[in-house]
């Protein structure tokens, strides 16, 4: 056994009950004492006085002179030790030692101390009844920086931070855990610097650093391993082929740089001889649609089909019109298929499809029952993937041997990134939105304030701007607490008379939804009153502003989803998210989440930290808790570089037998061990 794997057993004043409270941590090895991150850390090089503490509770750590020691009665008839000290500034310290009379033996007026404690102040005297007290300040790691580690059962700081000490003398030199020319490409710190960085570093700014190595090695092994196992062969640079070019060309615009990327890691995957497997992420409104058209054409042109599936009709019926738009004019055959056609209409076009005289296919899963067959089909594309239950994702690729697979998210949840380590799924990012688009403004509204509101959308109206109005359902309940759509679409045509609305929810029949869609789209309605059923998708570049009542009501990637509609063109655009009194603290962080960022990758971070991960559903099982330094929301540009550096050891050194790979064939044996 090499000493990363000896039991913390071995260190001495480590029991068996700190081992307990240890292994809730996590920890049972040296190694893991190694790789446990401190929580925080407390900046003790510079002394802070008694008077640096401006708020209650304030930590001080400071010399101190003893000038008196009495004992004061306590509130249960025995006695408690109060020490009455100066520091070098003169500032007055009372000490209390609650049961810790033993104190007095070894304390001595006159003499001098450090401590670190937490002090308030009260009429100009400094107390404290939490404190450590030492002779020499190095035993209060004066000087240092000091980890902070997180605690379980009984560990103190104290225990831990000795206990990490004893691994980190114990185990060191550390060995290098990765191959010398990675380090060197992303300047990362080796690992013993990483690792005593982690628990003494001399800055602050020195632990990013630290952290960034160590997240990257934990990455790179995890994809080395399931790269390994697939280990296929990609085709160098990609052809964009005459049809792509057609459409790039024919845009009002250019693509964005990370439109771009994303592409040529989808051409690549299509020319390839495996099957691709990818993820494509990107905020609402951040280009993906055009992307999946654009990738669509790459596999049209070599004569094969592509087959578009989206969660609703709504969302359908708008891809199949803004595809037609698009692709139509450069001889692009589509065809539309929903589960509310004619028994007619699905004759013919079932036969087309199974001809091959389509060459795209939009549709919901309608479009994947056992009767629907392709001649050709390559390449399936799927929007907002987590909303397919699995079952759905399968027979529809039943429907084609192997086909190529790109799902689409706008949602950055763990759990989808997750993905990319435990199947053999493949992420490509859209982090930047393309440019010309103002942030979404957005306002907390109380409920009191409403009709300023309301006034101030009229003033969009008047510029030929929309709305949207969004409850969170679509009757009134008994006590008519909760406003519900078909009231308020009442109540609006009293507040804007003069102006024509729509009304949708999930009621309606999927034709009448997007028949009333289709009339806001056209300018036809000033603003739509309607449930969640407008979370996702609908592009609508002339709706500058969206109202969220009972916003305390929703989640947070439920509101950003719906935010989402708005900011879809150049045109400023406002967010309402209107609360009653009395919301809860989560409720209140969620808005306030949602004021401070437009951020996505961010809201959906934080809504972690609020929910915690254990209400995410599937969360627990993502593995996603076994991450000790990378998170796999905030380091994705992290997980690219390790996916994309292990692929390329598993390709050119499968085996791991060359001499500058021979450190990662220690490693995972070790680990195997
Ligand atoms: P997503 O599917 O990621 O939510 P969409 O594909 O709906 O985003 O794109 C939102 C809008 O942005 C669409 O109207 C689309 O035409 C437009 N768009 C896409 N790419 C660009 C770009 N590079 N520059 C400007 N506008 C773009
Ligand atoms: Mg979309």
């Amino acid at each position: 056994m090499t000493d990363e794997n000896k039991s913390i057993l071995m260190i001495p004043g480590v029991g068996k009950a700190a081992k307990a409270d240890f292994l809730n941590l996590g920890i049972s090895t040296f190694k893991d004492l190694l790789s446990l991150s401190p929580r925080a850390y407390e900046d003790r090089r510079e002394e802070r006085r008694l008077n640096s503490s401006s708020t209650m509770d304030a930590t001080v750590y400071c010399r101190i002179r003893i000038e008196r020691k009495d004992y004061i009665p306590s509130k249960r008839g025995g006695r408690t030790l109060k020490i009455l000290a100066h520091d070098d500034d003169g500032s007055i310290l009372e000490l209390y030692c609650f049961n810790r009379d033993f104190l007095d033996k070894s304390l001595h007026i006159g003499s001098e101390y450090y401590i670190s404690a937490t002090v308030s102040k009260m009429r100009g005297i400094y107390r404290a009844g939490s404190f450590e007290i030492k002779t020499r300040a190095e035993e209060l790691g004066f000087g240092r920086i000091l980890p902070v580690y997180p605690l379980s059962g009984n560990l103190s700081q104290k225990g831990v931070r000795s206990a990490v000490d004893y691994a980190l003398s114990a185990l060191s030199p550390i060995q290098d855990e990765l191959p010398y020319s990675l380090y060197e490409k992303y300047g990362l710190m080796h690992h013993s610097q990483a690792f005593y960085t982690l628990h003494h570093p001399k800055e602050i700014e020195d632990v990013k650093k630290a952290r960034r190595t160590l997240a990257f090695t934990e990455l790179f092994y995890m994809e080395l391993e399931t790269t390994r196992e697939k280990n296929y062969v990609r085709k160098g640079t990609p052809v964009i082929t005459g049809l792509e070019k057609r459409l790039i060309a024919s845009l009002p615009f250019s693509l964005t740089a990370d439109q771009e990327r994303a592409l040529t890691e989808i051409r690549k995957d299509l020319d390839s001889s495996a099957p691709m497997n990818r993820l494509l992420e990107g905020d609402v409104g951040s280009g993906k649609t055009l992307v999946a058209w654009i990738s669509a054409l790459h596999e049209i042109s070599k004569g094969a089909q592509v087959a578009f599936m989206a969660p609703t009709e709504l969302l359908a019926k708008q891809h199949a019109e803004n595809a037609a738009s698009l692709l139509q004019p450069l001889g692009i055959r589509i065809c539309y298929l929903t589960g509310a056609i004619s028994q007619k209409g699905r004759t013919l076009l079932l036969k087309a499809l199974a001809s091959g005289d389509v060459d795209l296919a939009i549709g919901t899963h309608a479009l994947f029952t056992d009767d629907v067959t392709f001649k050709n089909l390559r390449y399936v594309i799927i929007d907002e993937q987590h909303r397919f239950g699995v079952e759905q994702r399968g027979s529809l690729m039943r429907k084609a041997k192997d086909p190529n697979l790109l799902s689409m998210t706008a949602t950055p949840i763990p759990r989808s990134l997750a993905l990319t380590f435990f199947s053999n799924l493949d992420l490509s990012l859209i982090k930047t939105k393309p440019s010309g688009r103002l942030p979404i403004t957005t306002y907390l509204v109380s409920e009191r304030k409403r009709e300023d509101m309301f006034k101030a959308i009229e003033v969009e109206f008047k510029r030929g701007h929309q709305a949207y109005f969004v409850y969170p359902r679509i009757e009134e309940d008994e006590d008519g607490s909760i406003k519900a759509v078909e009231r308020m679409y009442e109540d609006l045509k009293e507040i804007y008379p003069g102006y024509k609305s729509g009304m949708v929810h999930s009621r309606l029949k999927d034709d009448e939804k997007i028949d009333i869609l289709n009339r806001f789209k056209n300018g036809e309605y000033s603003y739509l009153v309607s449930t969640s059923v407008i979370e996702v998708g609908i592009d609508i570049p002339n709706a500058t502003c969206i109202v969220i009542e009972h916003a305390d009501r929703f989640g947070l990637a439920a509101l950003h989803q719906l935010r989402g509609r708005v900011g879809r063109s150049s045109l400023p655009s406002y967010c309402f998210l209107v609360y009653s009194d009395g919301i809860s603290d989560d409720a209140k962080e969620r808005l306030r989440v949602m004021k401070q960022t437009n951020d996505g990758f961010i809201i959906a971070e934080r809504d972690l930290a609020i929910r915690g991960p254990g209400e995410i559903s599937g969360f627990k099982q993502s593995g996603f808790l076994k991450l000790k330094f990378a998170s796999l929301v905030e380091d994705t540009d992290l997980i690219a570089l390790a996916k994309k550096e292990a692929e390329k050891v598993s390709k050119e050194d499968k085996g791991l037998i060359k001499a500058e790979n021979a450190i990662l064939r220690k490693h995972i044996k070790e680990n195997i061990l």
